[in-house]
């Protein structure tokens, strides 16, 4: 992709509304529900078979799970325990990809520990599984795993206490940051030509003779709904998949349920490592504990819990975070206090519950069906494989359309920004130099906007102010919170202090004088009035006081409660939007 196809794939207001226009005025081959990475996957995929899409999204892109994942791109190790090696190639296969072609500049390789317990046994078992795991991940995709002795062990993370362990395997996986990467995905599928819009909800389904074709849309920002014509509809709506599919009316093939886990951030220097290790908790998953946001933090979780309380706002509880800790704890000194604790979040799995034969489990993991004719949904699988996930959608959705569509070729297409990337991240100091920038600071535009980076250098050619630290997150420009808004679509200062920034998890205040820095700044990208930057500041601030006391409740329903009691009524779309 050229820069100037990148430039018209910019996400912000003006496209939006050209967007929802050509939306009510237009007849498309595929609607897609949900800016999630899988519905974002699908309208690429779609667009470049040569087929006219459209993506609608409640919230922001990734708002739902897609922001809130383990960010890791991986094959699973518990999917060998559990023999699973087709799904296992699978991903590698997925990995391999994303981080040599379609988004190297997301997808990074990340050293793992995975602490031994027992003496011979563990290590020969672990072993072998870790031999088959490289060999499944091809040659060369990442360094092959090693074993360390217990010495061995303590020098790349002195952190950890000796009786912990009798020794260790390293091997590697990659991290992804999920929510720019959703983001990515949707912005290189307007790039093809598909028509997305955020704040955007699906209320209803049209039908015509027991058929689907197409959805009633409200336009969330200025209250109107609008007909979206369609030959087919995608239902990629993750854990709303059975809100939606009640919109049709009757019962899916299969059912979404949903499960609770928890990611706490806490300060680098909180933990003395080099590489993220692997730490057996008392109940299943595994804790995994990782290097965040350039090494500057560690992230670590999660946990997995029944959902069944409000799917907008799944709530991190005191119970959460004494689990998380105390499990960390078992394995580190000095121990981590809740003190440390800089952010928090709770996502939800989409877990596919089949109800009868009939249901079409292409993967193991994801599922695939046609509820009624005109609508396919999709649910269920893992980040790592959206790719495959969005193909089969759009296999199963084309096998039924009348225009013929071309094969999917979104292993070829990288996503932009990923196109001279490497040669850019080899000419990072001449490109400091030349901007007047710190190298550390181009590493960081580069890793997060890859060779986009040259339309934040515009933007800083002409403003050059905008290259300050953002006031309250110091690792951000000011430039990235007001290009969040010009070029990737967020609406509201929490898409820019969660997802297109991470502020929200990684400053002790939660983003909030932050939120105050960049608030009449983004509000200049987006068009905003003087009471309508008060009115976002105040409505940030609100979102952290709610996170904040839930985070004091002991339990899911208590923690819940509190986010109820304790909404906005004058700011209903907050309900809406925040994450
Ligand atoms: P979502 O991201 O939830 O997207 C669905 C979207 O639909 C939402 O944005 C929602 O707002 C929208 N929507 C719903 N209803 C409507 C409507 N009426 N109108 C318009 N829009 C609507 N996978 C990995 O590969 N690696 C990991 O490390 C990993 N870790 C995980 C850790 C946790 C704690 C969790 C919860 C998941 C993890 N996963 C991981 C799984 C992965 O995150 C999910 O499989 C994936 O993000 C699901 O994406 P999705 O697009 O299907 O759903």
């Amino acid at each position: 992709m050229d820069s100037a196809g990148a430039s018209r794939a910019a996400l912000n207001p003006a496209q939006r509304a050209e967007a929802l226009r050509r939306m009510g005025s237009e007849r498309f081959d595929l609607v897609v529900v949900g800016g999630g990475v899988t519905g974002c996957g699908i309208a690429l995929d779609a667009a470049t078979r040569g087929l006219s899409v459209a993506l609608v999204e409640m919230r922001d892109y990734a708002s739902g799970t897609s922001s809130r994942s383990g960010k890791l791109i991986h094959g699973g190790l518990r999917y060998m325990e559990h023999m699973q090696f087709g799904l296992v190639r699978e991903s590698l296969a997925e990995r391999a990809l994303m981080l040599r072609r379609l988004a190297p500049h997301l997808v990074k390789p990340m050293r793992f520990m995975y602490l031994l317990e027992h003496r011979a046994w563990e290590r020969a078992y672990l072993g072998a599984g870790l031999v088959l795991y490289d060999t499944l991940g091809g040659a060369g995709a990442v360094p092959r795993h090693r074993h360390l002795s217990r010495r061995g062990a303590l020098r790349v993370a002195p952190a950890l206490r000796p009786e912990a362990m009798i020794g260790a395997l390293t091997f590697y996986d990659t991290q992804c940051d999920d929510a720019r990467h959703t983001m990515a995905v949707a912005r290189t599928a307007v790039a093809y030509g598909a028509q997305v819009a955020t704040a955007a909800k699906v209320v209803g389904f049209r039908r015509r003779d027991g058929r689907v074709t197409g959805v009633d849309v409200r336009d969330l920002v200025t209250g109107k709904e609008i007909a979206v014509e369609a030959s087919h509809v995608v239902n990629a709506a993750g854990v709303w998949t059975d809100q939606l599919q009640e919109l049709v009316g009757g019962r899916g093939k299969f059912q979404v349920r949903a499960s609770k886990g928890v990611h706490l951030v806490v300060p680098r220097d909180r933990i003395n490592a080099d590489a993220a290790f692997v730490v057996r908790a008392e109940r299943e998953p595994q804790l995994f504990v990782r290097p965040w946001n350039d090494g500057r933090f560690w992230m670590f979780g999660t946990t997995d819990t029944k959902w069944d309380l409000d799917l907008d706002h799944p709530a991190v509880t005191a119970g959460d975070i004494d689990y998380l800790l105390r499990n960390v704890n078992r394995v580190i000194d000095p121990p981590l206090r809740r003190e440390d604790v800089v952010g928090a979040f709770a996502g939800l799995r989409p877990l596919v519950a089949g109800e009868t034969d009939e249901t079409s489990r292409l993967s193991r993991e994801h599922a695939v069906e046609s509820p009624v004719p005109g609508l396919t949904a999709i649910a269920g699988g893992k980040y790592t494989t959206y790719r495959v996930m969005a193909k089969d959608a759009v296999d199963a959705a084309a096998a039924v359309l009348d225009v013929p569509a071309g094969a999917s070729c979104t292993d070829r297409i990288a996503l932009l920004g990923a196109d001279g990337y490497p040669a850019l991240w080899n000419q990072r100091r001449r490109l400091a130099a030349e901007m007047g920038l710190q190298v550390e600071q181009v590493e960081h535009l580069l890793n997060r906007h890859g060779s986009l980076i040259d339309e934040l250098f515009d933007i800083l050619r002409a403003r050059p102010e905008l290259a300050e630290p953002i006031d309250g997150a110091p690792d951000y420009l000011r430039v990235e919170a007001y290009y969040a808004a010009s070029h990737e679509g967020a609406l509201h200062l929490d898409d820019v202090l969660t997802r297109r920034l991470h502020a929200s998890i990684e400053t002790p205040d939660r983003g909030v004088r932050a939120a105050v820095s960049v608030g009449p700044l983004v509000g200049e990208a987006l068009g905003w009035d003087g009471p309508t930057v008060e009115a976002e500041i105040e409505r940030y601030r609100r979102r952290v006081e709610v996170e904040l006391a839930s985070q004091e409740q002991p339990d899911d329903s208590s923690a819940d409660a509190v986010r109820q009691r304790v909404r906005d009524p004058r700011a209903p779309a907050l309900a809406d939007r925040t994450g």
